[in-house]
């Protein structure tokens, strides 16, 4: 299971994770009839709980606060981008503020884990198959990077890098 925030691997015996309440339980519109709504809890990390806060990240960071976008809803796909530096943004100022402030996704190590993610995959990719990058192998790529039951750690950067070069790929025909 992945941090729904983050990406983070969390596992539920790990006793890492929090059942994190998208809707804050302290809403005094939502907060009650959302609370065992099971499209309102999520598996969020741990968040370097402990740590000082400008280093906490994902639910622990977030708090009681809200963020713009459900990490459930599928727009969260186009809006979020992962660059290949590892780090995460949005177009949207809203969603942008969510990813930096509230959720603090853009911490350093986080930042690093990402890169780190996205370079062994090509270095494997390359390593298996020199020069493999063709539009079929991309398209394969992708889709066991998205339905595998067990899903990569912080794999969305490698698949939005993937379809980036898809798209390339359309282009030169
Ligand atoms: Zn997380």
């Amino acid at each position: 299971m992945l941090c729904c925030y983050c990406l983070g691997r969390i596992r539920p015996d790990e006793s890492l994770m929090v059942i994190e309440h998208f809707v804050p339980q302290s809403d005094p519109v939502r907060g009650r009839s959302l609370e065992l709504d099971w499209n309102n809890l999520l598996g969020s990390c741990n968040g370097s709980a402990g740590a000082p806060r400008s280093r906490q990240h994902c639910d622990r960071r977030k708090g009681d606060r809200t963020v713009s976008i459900s990490p459930l809803d599928p727009r969260v796909r186009s809006e979020v981008r992962y660059l290949a530096n590892g780090e995460v943004t949005s177009d949207s100022k809203t969603i942008a503020r969510d990813l930096n402030d509230t959720l603090n996704l853009n911490v350093s190590f986080l930042v690093r884990n990402r890169k780190a993610v996205l370079e062994a995959f090509c270095d494997a990719q390359e390593r298996k198959k020199p020069g493999a990058w063709t539009a079929h192998a991309i398209d394969r790529w992708i889709e066991d990077l998205t339905s595998g039951a067990e899903l990569l750690e912080y794999g969305e950067i490698v698949v939005q890098f993937l379809e980036k070069k898809r798209k390339q790929k359309e282009r030169a025909g």
